[in-house]
């Protein structure tokens, strides 16, 4: 029988409180209190697998989250903690990532493009559409106006200096690969990345 995590995890509770009191001496007394074993937290929970975006070593973490769509109830994360069969971290997290509840429901968090106009004080939410639609037009310019396909020997080098390129730990092998190809290919050398697993 395939026995899940938190199945474990409620019955191992379960039966140290009742064969701890039971080796007592107190006869049926074990089975009172395994009754008042509270369920183990997170076991009505929904868990997600995923990698800790905040440094180049991209842990594996669960993520519990509780609510129910057919109620009409919000979903919201609850906890969050390391995960066990992952080969990087074996279920460990370092303090940023154990913190990481804090950042996920954080007000400061960036959860949409924002977009400050020329000679605005403040940023405002634009459409995914615009902002995408924004920064190829910009690339655009300035590689047609900073593109160096030769240097001054007469050498093709192809290269694009004028503008840099950010990556992030939490893109798979194939996004990052994708990724590093587009980059090279357009002619930036400035490209950088916080993940160098
Ligand atoms: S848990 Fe710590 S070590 Fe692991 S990816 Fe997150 S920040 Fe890096």
């Amino acid at each position: 029988m395939a026995v899940t995590r938190r199945q474990f995890m409620k019955v191992s509770a379960a039966s140290l409180a009742a064969s701890s009191v039971g080796a007592l001496g107190f006869v049926g007394a074990g089975d009172v209190l395994a009754a008042g074993v509270r369920p183990f937290k997170l076991e009505r929970a929904t868990e997600t697998r995923n990698a800790c975006p905040y440094c180049a070593v991209a842990c594996g973490v669960l993520i519990y989250s509780l609510g129910d769509k057919s109620k009409n109830a919000k979903s919201s994360i609850i906890h969050v903690e390391g995960d066990p069969d992952h080969p990087v971290n074996r279920g460990t997290l370092c303090a940023r990532g154990a913190a990481s509840l804090g950042y996920i429901h954080s007000a400061n968090r960036l959860k949409y493009p924002m977009h400050r106009k020329p000679g605005s004080d403040k940023f405002e939410r634009v459409s995914w559409d615009f902002a995408l639609d924004r920064i190829v037009k910009l690339m655009k310019e300035d590689r047609d106006k900073n593109f160096i396909a030769k240097n001054r020997d007469g050498v093709t080098v192809n290269r694009w200096l004028s503008t840099g390129f950010f990556g992030g730990s939490s893109l798979s092998n194939e996004a990052g690969y994708l990724t590093y190809k587009f980059v090279r290919a357009t002619g930036i050398l400035g490209f950088e990345d916080q993940a160098r697993i």
